[in-house]
């Protein structure tokens, strides 16, 4: 029978069948998916097949396979730097929550937050919170930022997780997919998902607590159920989304205002830096394209030799 991970422990994953039952399971046999080299073969949100095996009045199940992967997101290896560990598998959406100040949440956050989002084919979307706090001059500069984002194609939605404001429509963003949620620590996770779920305790908060005393613990993804079908992969003490490596032209792919054009640009391999009738610098100057997403993709380019890469984990 077929079923979806929703938690790991390491050696034992908690499976939820067809039947809409939870089986506790282990692996049989090596799990070598898609060359990857990462701490765990199966992570949440795997689709995978297994048998049930009851010894005694328990009923367990063995993981024999695991479905192809929509996309899946990783980070580094608590323990084992060089190793990988994949945070989630088969993710529908990923939103990012944004506050200007308290804390703030600098652009090139927010570009990389996308960068990794297209190169990973998950939905990028743009939660600006705690609306309720902005002085008229804020919310111009916030609207700013929103147009800026909504010009290019992403889904932006002013939120306020205390007042509740659209909270409806994330909702029904939420409805029949697996969301995650990202952001720096402060921006209103947890009380966002409150909002959303009132009976949902996530562990996002304690962790980022833990973290700040100094303890190093190693922490799970998980996956919940919501009342109005929705699930959530939560991800305790990880702000931002994911590490990708790419090379150095392969960065304006996945800025999509930048890609629409690329093919005006006079070489092929243009990396719009200081190549000669370049659409990209054109566009730029003609303000059609945002000097702040063009300052990220510079820094992307420039940050990194050969890989660019965005550390999520911890603060
Ligand atoms: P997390 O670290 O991202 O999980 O952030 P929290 O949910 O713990 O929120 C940090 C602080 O911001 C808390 O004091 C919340 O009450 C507050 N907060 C979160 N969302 C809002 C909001 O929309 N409006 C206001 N005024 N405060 C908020
Ligand atoms: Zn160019």
């Amino acid at each position: 029978m077929t079923g979806i991970v929703y938690k790991s422990t390491g050696s034992w994953y908690s499976v939820k069948t067809e039947n809409g039952k939870f089986y506790n399971c282990r692996i049989k046999g090596k799990f070598r998916i898609q060359g990857i080299k990462s701490t765990n073969p199966i992570a949440v949100g795997d689709i995978v097949t297994l048998d049930l095996e009851t010894i005694g009045d328990e009923t367990l199940g063995v993981i024999k396979d695991i479905h192809e992967r929509k996309n899946y997101i990783i980070r580094k290896s608590v323990n084992l730097s060089k190793r990988t560990h994949i945070i989630g598998a088969n993710i529908d959406n990923a939103f990012l929550l944004i506050t200007l100040n308290n804390p703030t949440t600098f652009t090139d956050f927010i570009d990389r937050f996308l960068v990794t989002s297209e190169a990973y084919h998950v939905t990028p979307i743009l939660l600006f919170n705690k609306i309720d706090t902005y002085t008229e001059a804020e919310l111009i500069d916030v609207r700013y930022l929103i147009s800026v984002y909504e010009q290019i194609g992403y889904k932006c939605i002013e939120v306020s997780a205390k007042t509740g404001l659209n909270i409806e429509e994330v909702k029904s963003l939420m409805t029949g997919k697996t969301s995650i949620f990202s952001g720096h620590s402060g921006v209103g996770k947890s009380t966002l998902i409150n909002t959303i779920e009132p009976a949902l305790d996530l562990k996002t908060s304690e962790i980022s607590e833990q973290h700040k005393q100094g303890q190093h613990t190693t922490t799970f993804a998980e996956m919940f159920d919501l009342s109005f079908d929705a699930r959530i992969i939560d991800t305790p003490g990880i702000k931002g989304f994911g590490i990708v490596n790419m090379e150095k032209y392969e960065v304006g792919n996945y800025f999509p205002e930048f890609f629409k054009l690329k093919s005006e640009c006079k070489f092929n391999n243009c990396l719009h830096i200081d190549e000669p009738k370049c659409a990209i610098k054109d566009a730029l100057e003609e303000d059609k394209i945002a000097w702040s997403r063009y300052k990220s993709y510079l820094q992307i380019i420039e940050g990194e030799e050969e890989n660019y890469r965005t550390d999520i984990y911890g603060d």
